[in-house]
């Protein structure tokens, strides 16, 4: 009998307990806003990152990876209008003083009703929002002055626009091309929550893709099917996305049109990801602050022009949490309760766990070199602590798609036992054929 019923709770126990994620800071408190991935959420991280970058980098011919600097001239965000126009609105309660995004108070925009803070129940009467820029302010060199402000960004887009130019001159790419971008970015955000979903620091995987501007449609539709395809490549279920067309009275200020992917977390149906015509605001912001020229030298029409960008953008965090949501399940199995990560085999973070029955040094005398074998191939645990239904339940909440076992029949028969995560059944399998059995399970 399975029970599909995920909470929050359950998710940030078993990140916690089995080291996918910590608090940060944890020791002094936490820090409000602030996740630390642990050995295990590492693994999965970079399982993702790997499978993105492949994807929409490495295995396509139009698409050009740069990883930029966090820290980057103010000049950039003035430009992209995130100096003037990167806020949030805020309201604060009379008596506790905590602060609220007042979108989330009011999502259709009225101010004109009471709230009730969540903090300390104090009704708070009509509220006037102000405007709260999210960016991290930080000074550069050793004098603090209006000249030394600089912005831990808070989009990887802009290291792609500006950027634009160099990868033009290096490598003459025709439109329709793409840049991609993987890395850190900063909000100072009124009211982060919901685990790793808002957070003051977190990862983005980002694409501006640049197109003629009469073709913007036809990529826009084209990049809407690649995220799709993605989500599902990712193992998350269709049922569990739907897509947002954004309102035109809500969109960014560099936005014509803007879809986003919403998922169904366990606290509610909220944005994913996003997919966004950005125009030529960007490029065209630039060329104006910087005075240099972005002009795209279209050498077939004999015509000149700022092209414009379809932005899929997917938030690396957001994922994880998506990804943990959908494959955690509990099970009944015999009277107990089984939780197991059904992780997409690609995304778990050890492939293989190898488990000798006992310490005793027969047996490590044979598992250690089944171990040496393996891990040429795969990223492999040796495991002997403990009984093995504690290290099977282990194996299963961490998602390892196979355990092998190795017991004292081994010494005779040369073979191990093979255990499947999610149908949990048992295969003996001949230790020489151990490798050509994995590589094909794994395909
Ligand atoms: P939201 O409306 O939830 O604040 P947003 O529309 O401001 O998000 P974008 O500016 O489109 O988000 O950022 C692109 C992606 O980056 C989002 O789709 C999301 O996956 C991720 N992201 C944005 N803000 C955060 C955050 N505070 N914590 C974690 N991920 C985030």
């Amino acid at each position: 009998m399975e029970n599909q019923k995920v909470t929050m709770d359950k998710i940030e126990s078993l990140a916690k307990r089995r080291g996918f994620i910590y608090r940060g800071s944890e020791i002094y408190g936490g820090l409000a806003g602030t996740w630390d991935y642990g050995p295990l959420g590492v693994a999965l991280k970079k399982n993702i990152k790997d499978l993105w970058w492949k994807r929409f980098v490495e295995d396509r011919s139009d698409m050009y990876g740069v990883d930029a600097a966090i820290l980057m001239s103010s000049k950039v965000w003035e430009a992209a209008g995130h100096v003037a126009t990167f806020t949030d609105p805020m309201v604060e309660c009379e008596k506790c003083k905590k602060r609220f995004r007042a979108d989330h108070l009011s999502p259709d925009g009225k101010t004109d009703f009471s709230w009730v803070c969540s903090e300390c129940g104090h009704s708070n009467g009509l509220f006037e929002p102000r405007q709260f820029n999210m960016m991290f302010k930080t000074s550069i060199g050793a004098v603090e002055d209006s000249s030394s402000i600089a912005y831990l960004r808070p989009e990887t887009a802009q290291g792609m626009f500006v950027n634009f130019k160099n990868v033009v001159d290096s490598f003459h790419p025709r439109l329709p091309f793409g840049m991609g971008q993987i890395g850190k970015a900063f909000r100072n955000e009124i009211t982060p929550r919901d685990f790793v979903f808002r957070t003051r620091e977190f990862e983005q995987m980002e694409i501006e893709y640049f197109v003629k501007p009469s073709e913007w449609e036809e990529h826009f539709e084209l990049w809407r099917k690649e995220m799709h395809q993605w989500m599902e490549d990712i193992g998350l279920r269709k049922e569990n996305i739907h897509e947002l067309e954004v309102a035109d009275e809500d969109l960014a200020h560099y936005s014509k049109r803007t879809i986003d992917f919403e998922f169904d977390f366990p606290f509610g149906k909220k944005e994913l990801y996003g997919l966004a015509y950005r125009t030529d605001f960007d490029l065209t912001s630039h060329q104006k602050e910087s005075t240099v020229s972005l002009e795209y030298i279209d050498e077939a029409e004999k015509t000149k022009y700022i092209p414009h960008v379809v932005e899929p953008t997917f938030g690396l965090d957001r994922t994880i949490l998506a990804v943990l949501c959908t494959s955690y399940h509990e099970e009944d199995v015999e009277g107990e309760t089984r939780a197991v990560l059904r992780l997409p085999k690609q995304l778990a973070p050890i492939k293989v766990a190898i488990l000798p029955l006992s310490k005793k040094e027969e047996l490590s005398a044979v598992a250690r070199p089944i171990f040496d074998t393996l891990k040429k191939d795969f990223v492999v645990s040796y495991d002997e602590t403990q009984s093995i239904g504690k290290r099977y339940r282990r194996q299963d909440e961490i998602g390892t798609p196979y355990c092998i076992t190795v017991d004292f029949e081994t010494l005779n028969d040369k073979a191990v036992t093979v255990r499947d995560r999610d149908t949990m059944k048992q295969e003996r399998i001949a230790i020489e054929k151990l490798p050509e059995y994995l590589k094909e399970k794994f395909q």
